[in-house]
C-alpha cells in the first residue's frame, strides 16, 4: 500500500517508501518515511483518532 505525501524538494506529492508509524512527542500519529523519486526524508501527520 502506497502512501503519498509532500516531498518539500519536489515541491508535489510523490509516494512515500520505507513508511514507518511513529508517534510524535504530543502522542499524534505520524508517518515517516522517504520519497520514492528522491529519497529526501518525509513526515506525515495522521489525524488523530478519536
Ligand atoms: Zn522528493
Amino acid at each position: 500500500m502506497a502512501e503519498m505525501a509532500y516531498c518539500v524538494k519536489c515541491r508535489t506529492k510523490t509516494e512515500m517508501v520505507n513508511v514507518q508509524q511513529v508517534t510524535m512527542k504530543n502522542g499524534r500519529p505520524a508517518l515517516k518515511g522517504k520519497c520514492s523519486k528522491c529519497g529526501t526524508a518525509m513526515f506525515k501527520i495522521l489525524p488523530a483518532k478519536k
